[in-house]
């Protein structure tokens, strides 16, 4: 079931999410209707607060690209933590499903190495690099309430990717300058 995608101003995406205690049908029915959420969006990731749950949980799906190193991947984590984070960073453009119309630029670690449970409740431990680790810390983030536009590398890094009505909450954003 595709649920309703919560949009920047709903204030469920600046709450921190609560750790899975046990997994359940309903956590399972939550993360398959997450991928199915993300697919109709053309998302790359989908965090639980994003559908008004304030459940730690995640959905990643990359489609295999020769040209991003370990693609070709589905995730749907929960209680997703990192472990480790690479000292070497780099800069790229980020866009989120609940800030439609918008992309920034945003450094993140190059490369983590993430602990989770998967749909199962099996501990997995997942080491990613590049765009997969800029997908998955981007998710996290959603986790404690923290949107990308809180990490711009600059205020100015911040445009408009398409034509359209004007987001009734882009006023709440940080604006480009001229
Ligand atoms: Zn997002």
């Amino acid at each position: 079931m595709v649920r309703e995608i919560r949009k920047i101003g709903d204030p469920v995406l600046r709450r921190k999410a609560r750790k899975v205690e046990k997994i359940s049908k309903e956590t399972q029915k939550l993360l398959d209707d997450m991928l199915e959420t993300m697919r109709a969006r053309n998302g790359v990731g989908l965090a639980a607060p994003q559908v008004g749950v304030l459940q730690r949980a995640l959905v990643v799906e990359i489609e295999a690209n020769e040209k991003i190193a370990g693609s070709g991947v589905t995730y749907a984590l929960i209680n997703p933590e990192i472990v480790r984070r690479s000292q070497e960073s780099w800069t790229d453009q980020e866009g989120c499903l609940s800030i439609p119309g918008w992309r920034g630029e945003v450094e993140r670690p190059w490369s983590v190495v993430v602990k989770a449970l998967d749909r199962q409740g099996k501990r997995i431990r997942l080491e990613a690099e590049g765009w997969v680790a800029r997908v998955l810390q981007h998710e996290i983030d959603h986790l404690e309430g923290v949107l990308f536009i809180d990490k711009l590398i600059a205020p100015d890094r911040l445009w408009r990717v398409e034509e359209g009505k004007e987001e009734e909450t882009a006023q709440e954003m940080v604006l480009p300058t001229p």
